[in-house]
């Protein structure tokens, strides 16, 4: 079950209130305008913003927030594999390919999907499996998930079933 924000604060120690403060702190920007993303979108995380369309923007709530906050963070750690990644192409003599590691979050994302596509045969089943989504989505109700998530979580939702 997930723990609410409220439940985090009620008898619990300084000690243990910190993750959730922590979390607070280091929100990603939330951008609401008229073009990103695509219409039948809700909300879309590039970090370091977050876009929501203004047209769906009453449906953008605390647990919608939580899971792109959740992209925001996966995106952050995964641009600093993708900067490592393009020096050492750019050292190893691949030119300006290199910075092509740069995305490395929506690479893998969209190399994901098609291996689940492949998987499950079905587009949208594919989509909530990618472990960025799952990631996510098992843990937007848990508004206090990201004061206490560790680097890289998203790799223990890899497995594959
Ligand atoms: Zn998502």
């Amino acid at each position: 079950m997930a723990i609410t924000a409220q439940k985090l604060f009620i008898g619990k120690s300084t000690k243990q209130r910190h993750p959730y403060k922590k979390y607070k702190n280091m929100k990603t920007k939330v951008i609401f305008n008229d073009i990103i993303p695509f219409r039948g979108f809700l909300a879309m995380c590039l970090w370091p913003f977050i876009f929501v369309r203004n047209s769906a923007a009453s449906h953008y709530n605390t647990v919608a927030n939580n899971h792109e906050q959740i992209h925001a963070r996966q995106q952050k750690e995964m641009l600093i594999i993708g900067v490592a990644l393009a020096v050492i192409a750019w050292v190893a003599g691949f030119g300006l390919w290199a910075f092509l590691f740069m995305p490395i979050f929506f690479l893998w994302y969209g190399f994901e999907w098609l291996c689940r596509l492949v998987q499950y045969r079905d587009s949208n089943k594919a989509y909530h499996n990618i472990s960025f989504e799952r990631e996510a989505y098992a843990n937007e109700k848990d508004l206090a998930y990201l004061g206490s998530r560790k680097p890289y979580a998203w790799t223990k939702y890899l497995r594959i079933k």
